[in-house]
C-alpha cells in the first residue's frame, strides 16, 4: 500500500481492523512517530477560562440553555498564576480554552491576559487559544498579543451530520466554521481542528471522511477524542448510537494511528475524554502516534463546572496532582517530556521554510 495515497476504502478498512489488522496499524504508526517526531511529548497546560458560552451544541455540558451548570470566569491574577505555575515547571506551553463569546470586552480581555502572559514569561510560553468562531480581525488581534496557535475542531466533516448536532439557526452554521478555520490560518495561527468520535448516527464511512478532511485542510495540528455524553443534553436523549464506549475509545485509537500515518508530521494531542473511558487512554494514544499532552492547570475549584462531558477526570485535583502524574505515567510508557520546549508543529515549521 503506498502511504502517501491512501483512499477512503483504504482508511475504512484501517478503522475497521480487527486485532490482528490493529497489531500492525498499531506498528505502523509508532515507526511512523519515532522516525518523524521522535519519542517527545509537548505540554500544553490547560486553563479551563470560562464556561460561560453563546452557543448551544447538542452535546456539550457547558450549553447556554444548560441551567444547571453554575457559570464562572477565572480571575486575571488566577490565569498569571496559572501562566506562573506554567512556567516553574518549565511546561513551555499553556492553552486557553473557554465557551464561545464574541463581546468587546470578552475579546479585549483576552488580548490583555495574553499580552500579560508574554510579559511575565519574557516571550518564554507559547500559547495555544480554543475560544470558538471569531472574526478575522479577532483572531489577528490575538495573534498580534502573543498567541500562535489555536484549535477550533470541525466536529464532524459532514454537513448533515454537523447539522443533526447543533441547533438549526446562523449562529451554529457549517459553513461559517469552515470560514473560521480558513481565517484562524489568515491570521497566522498554526491551525489546529478535530473531530469527534463515536457521535449518534456517524459511521465508519464518516470518519474515513474525517481523515480526508484533515488531510486536504492541511492542518498543522489535530485534536480529536471520543464523543461521550452528557446527561443534561438534548444529544443525549437521541437514541442513535452506532458505537459502544468501548468502541468510541478503539476507533478514537485507530483514528489517531491512521491519521498520524496519512499526515506525518503534524502534532496529535492525546484527548483528556480518552481518560473518562480509559484510565490509560491518553497514554496509549501516545503510544499509537498522538505526541502532545494538554494537563489541566485550571485551578481546582472552577474544574467540576467545566463538565463538557459526564465522568470528565481530575475534577477534584489541583495542578501539582496532575504534575507529578504526568511524570510518572509518561515514564510508564517511556516516553520524555519536551520540558521547556514550545514543541510546534513540525508540519508547520517546514511550510514556512518553502
Ligand atoms: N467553545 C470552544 C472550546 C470549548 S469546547 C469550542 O467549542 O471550540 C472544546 C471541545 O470539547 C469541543 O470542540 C468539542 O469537540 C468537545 N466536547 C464538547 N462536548 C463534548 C462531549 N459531550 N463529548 C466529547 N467532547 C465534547
Ligand atoms: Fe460552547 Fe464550545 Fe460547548 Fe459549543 S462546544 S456549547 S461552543 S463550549
Amino acid at each position: 500500500m503506498n502511504q502517501d495515497s491512501f483512499n477512503k476504502e483504504d482508511l475504512i478498512r484501517m478503522l475497521n481492523a480487527d486485532e490482528d489488522d490493529r497489531i500492525v496499524l498499531f506498528k505502523k504508526s509508532r515507526e511512523i512517530t519515532d522516525l518523524q517526531i521522535g519519542n517527545k511529548v509537548y505540554l500544553r497546560g490547560l486553563i479551563e477560562y470560562s464556561n460561560v458560552c453563546i452557543k448551544d451544541c447538542l452535546y456539550c455540558g457547558i450549553r447556554k440553555s444548560n441551567k444547571n451548570t453554575q457559570r464562572y470566569t477565572v480571575s486575571d491574577e488566577d490565569v498569571l498564576q496559572c501562566a506562573r505555575y506554567a512556567l516553574e515547571n518549565n511546561y513551555g506551553s499553556i492553552a486557553i480554552q473557554a465557551g464561545e463569546r464574541t463581546d468587546k470586552i470578552f475579546i479585549s480581555k483576552i488580548t490583555s491576559l495574553l499580552q500579560k502572559i508574554k510579559e511575565l514569561s519574557n516571550g518564554k510560553l507559547g500559547v495555544t487559544l480554543s475560544l470558538g468562531e471569531q472574526t478575522l480581525d479577532t483572531y489577528k488581534e490575538w495573534f498580534d498579543a502573543g498567541a500562535h496557535r489555536y484549535l477550533l475542531r470541525i466536529e464532524t466533516s459532514n454537513r448533515e451530520l454537523y447539522s443533526k448536532i447543533h441547533p438549526d439557526n446562523a449562529l451554529h452554521s457549517f459553513d461559517k466554521r469552515i470560514e473560521a478555520l480558513q481565517n484562524i490560518r489568515k491570521a497566522g495561527f498554526q491551525l489546529g481542528t478535530g473531530v469527534m468520535i463515536g457521535l449518534p448516527y456517524q459511521t465508519i464511512e464518516n470518519l474515513a471522511d474525517d481523515l480526508l478532511f484533515l488531510k486536504a485542510m492541511d492542518v498543522d495540528m489535530v485534536g480529536m477524542g471520543p464523543y461521550i455524553e452528557h446527561l443534561e443534553t438534548p444529544l443525549n436523549e437521541v437514541h442513535h448510537l452506532l458505537h459502544s464506549r468501548q468502541e468510541r475509545l478503539d476507533l478514537t485509537f485507530k483514528m489517531i494511528a491512521s491519521l498520524r500515518i496519512l499526515m506525518k508530521d503534524i502534532n496529535i494531542v492525546a484527548a483528556t475524554a480518552l481518560q473518562a473511558i480509559d484510565k490509560m487512554g491518553r497514554e496509549k494514544a501516545i503510544r499509537y502516534g498522538a505526541n502532545i499532552l494538554m494537563p489541566n492547570i485550571t485551578p481546582g475549584n472552577f474544574r467540576n463546572n467545566y463538565k463538557l462531558y459526564q465522568d470528565k477526570p481530575c475534577t477534584d485535583e489541583n495542578a501539582a496532582d496532575c504534575s507529578s502524574c504526568i511524570d510518572v505515567r509518561m515514564n510508564m510508557i517511556g516516553s520524555q517530556i519536551g520540558y521547556n520546549e514550545w514543541g510546534d508543529s513540525k508540519h508547520f515549521k517546514k511550510q514556512k521554510q518553502v
